[in-house]
């Protein structure tokens, strides 16, 4: 049998302890990792989901930026802002260019908006 180290405290036990003669921790090994293994793939797939909203995030707000260029820019600029700050919470820097884009995006198409107007109704 092999010693095992105590998982906790780090003491060298005899093979086959079931427990830390020093701290008195569990020294099931085989426990320990599948736990470990088990938190790894918890951590793993709560984030492959999170990045796949994120993505949706994205795309949903970089829509509503584009549509805001065009079509009722407060509104779709606004959308485009809300989106960038929930994505804020999953990936930072993509949420703050998607808020700035938003707004960037929201004001020229109330510049478009204003001139198409003053062009189409000689204002
Ligand atoms: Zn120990």
């Amino acid at each position: 049998m092999e010693p095992i180290y105590c998982p906790t405290c780090g003491a060298l036990n005899a093979g086959g302890s079931k427990f830390c003669v020093k701290c008195g921790a569990q020294l099931s090994v085989d426990n320990s990792q599948q736990k470990v293994t088990r938190e790894y793939e918890h951590n793993f797939k709560s984030d492959g989901k999170a990045q796949s909203n994120s993505i949706l995030l994205l795309i949903l707000g970089w829509l509503s930026a584009a549509v805001s260029i065009f079509f009722i820019p407060i509104v779709f600029g606004g959308i485009g802002v809300a989106l960038g700050f929930s994505e804020r919470r999953v990936n930072t820097t993509q949420g703050t260019i998607l808020i700035i884009a938003s707004i960037v995006c929201g004001i020229l198409g109330v510049i478009i908006g204003a001139s198409v107007g003053s062009a189409t109704y000689g204002m």
